[in-house]
């Protein structure tokens, strides 16, 4: 992925390349005259362009990777009759390389707030799991994690992670809890990254799933989510969202509703808090008495927008991974409202958990700064529900 700031910089490269780099090379007048008006042309739509938020210009960085690519092709188009080889050669270079800047280019994602490590929960780790508590731990699955609250005697899942991890999940559990199966499967909300493993472990386990009756259609085969919104930005997990799946699993037979007063089934001291923007069903697990938060992706600690950011993990506070949020100001609210809780400990979808301090002043920032840091400067969703 080239950032922004990077395609600034070779913008101006290729202007100077263009201008100077034929005639110095000492090229032919009906070379020079074209690549010469091409570099003016780029450096006219550089200059307008805003490639960061806040800057000004009249060309948005998604109208300039247009322009980019358009140039490419009246290049690649003058290349084709150049009689020397070496000049057409250079010029097709030219014009590929207009092509992957355009496509390759991903504007900046929601800026979020960086945490140090030191931000990290202190965990005790084993394997890919992740013990916070002798009651409270995640397995983290590549990009998303789910998991375990309680112990041998009664004890929930939270979340059934990607596609193809039942094994991974199965075995973590039966390490955990040998082979007592959950209570129940608690869903924060039914993305295609969070159902993975649903259905095969709904049935393995004969287990009831509960999630909030604005998600059930999305885990009854009836709806799909909203499609995603690549023009988010943020790196490659944005660019590559419209091929991420998005239609409905069915665990109708599992399926319940999460009662309505807040608790939840099988476990003490834990409510649900309904946390829409995401999805419309999204719930936050929240302990009252330990002040521990299980935010979902109402709340996420890592870049999710970018590949890198979601293999590595670095720790950062976001809202919700844009690129799937269909509602900011619903987003918005439930960010606003979990800073209230004031958690001592968060537990996300993605990233991993964090405490202390440094969290609790960038949960504060990020509530009360959401418009700047939280939102994407794009999305087809930014207006509200759904509308443009
Ligand atoms: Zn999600
Ligand atoms: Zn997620």
């Amino acid at each position: 992925m080239i950032p922004p700031r990077l395609h600034a910089t070779l913008d101006a490269v290729s202007v100077a390349a263009l201008i100077a780099g034929p005639s110095l090379l000492g090229w032919p007048r009906r070379a020079v005259r074209p690549l010469a008006l091409a570099g003016l042309g780029v450096a006219a739509y550089s200059l307008a362009t805003r490639y960061r938020r806040g800057s000004s210009g009249a060309l948005t960085l998604a109208e300039h990777r247009v322009l980019d690519a358009a140039q490419g092709i009246a290049v690649a188009g003058t290349a084709l009759s150049e009689p020397d080889r070496v000049i057409r050669q250079a010029m097709m270079g030219y014009a590929a390389f207009s092509f992957a800047a355009a496509l390759l280019t991903s504007p900046e994602g929601p800026k979020g707030v960086p945490l140090p490590r030191a931000a990290w929960a202190p965990a005790t780790r084993r394997g890919d799991v992740w013990e916070l508590a002798p009651d409270l731990a995640y397995l983290r699955l590549g990009i998303v994690n789910v998991a375990f609250i309680g112990t041998s005697d009664d004890w929930v899942l939270v979340d059934a992670g990607l596609p193809g991890t039942a094994g991974a999940i199965l075995s973590a559990a039966r390490r955990r809890f040998g082979n007592v199966p959950p209570r129940a499967i608690l869903m924060t909300h039914g993305h295609f990254d969070h159902v993975g493993a649903l259905r095969t472990l709904a049935d393995h386990w004969q287990v009831p799933v509960f999630a909030h009756p604005q998600e059930r259609p999305f885990l009854d085969g009836t709806r799909s989510y909203p499609p995603a919104a690549p023009e988010v930005g943020g790196g490659m997990m944005a660019t590559t969202s419209p091929v991420f799946p998005r239609s409905p699993v069915d665990v109708s037979d599992h399926l319940h509703d999460l009662p309505v007063h807040g608790s939840i089934p099988h476990l003490d001291g834990w409510s649900w808090i309904h946390t829409p923007g995401h999805a419309p069903g999204h719930v936050s697990l929240w302990h009252e008495g330990r002040r521990v938060l299980l935010s979902g992706d109402a709340i996420v600690t890592t870049r999710q927008e970018s590949a890198c950011g979601a293999a590595m993990q670095m720790p950062e506070l976001h809202g919700p991974p844009a690129y799937f949020t269909s509602d900011w100001q619903a987003a918005a609210a439930s960010v606003r409202r979990l800073r209230d809780l004031d958690p001592a400990l968060i537990v996300a979808g993605h990233g991993h958990a964090v405490a202390g301090p440094h969290m609790t002043a960038a949960l504060d920032l990020l509530a009360h700064r959401f418009r700047e840091l939280g939102l994407p400067a794009t999305s087809r969703y930014l207006t509200g529900r759904g509308g443009a």
